[in-house]
């Protein structure tokens, strides 16, 4: 018994379950267990996207790595300072005087002028990252600013460089 015009996987299923010399009875039985299993896999792959999605609170990209890459606590951490990222600001310094590096100073939108801190963020060739408020070192988290550079720049992922243990 052949089955030409179906998908790849579904062969594969029914490969799974489905040999040779058997009677039409059996194929039969056998071909719904193979498509209650892809059913079950399909309903299971539904059912882990809705948790992922329920889990973010932005959906952007940067968000979608830190769920892949931190554990749960972690994660809950980085969604304090995904969601404080937002009310900040980042501007570029033109002509901070080497051309190995740039730098850009982040700020909180919300705060009178006078009263607001800027934070530092020099971003290096190849990626290396340096930043004023030092928050990475003393806690093991990426911290808003950043999140908030890497936002502007659109960048979809977190650089190794401000992820813990690695
Ligand atoms: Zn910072």
């Amino acid at each position: 018994m052949t089955i030409t015009s179906r998908s790849e996987s579904t062969i594969f299923v029914f490969d799974e379950y489905v040999q040779s010399s058997i009677g039409l009875k059996e194929f039969i039985e056998n071909s719904q267990k193979a498509l209650e299993t892809q059913y079950l896999k399909e309903v299971k792959a539904d059912y882990d996207t809705e948790q992922l999605e329920r889990r973010l609170v932005l959906h952007s990209s940067l968000e979608m790595h830190a769920s892949e890459i931190y554990t749960e606590e972690m994660f809950k951490r980085f969604q304090k300072e995904l969601m404080k990222s937002t009310c900040y600001i980042v501007n570029s310094v033109k002509n901070n005087g080497t051309y190995m590096s740039k730098l850009y100073l982040v700020e909180k939108v919300t705060l009178p002028e006078n009263c607001s801190r800027k934070y530092r963020v020099t971003v290096f060739m190849y990626e290396k990252i340096e930043y004023s408020c030092k928050k990475f070192e003393h806690s093991g988290m990426i911290c808003k600013h950043i999140i908030r550079y890497l936002d502007k720049k659109q960048k979809i992922k977190i650089p190794e460089s401000v992820i813990m243990g690695r």
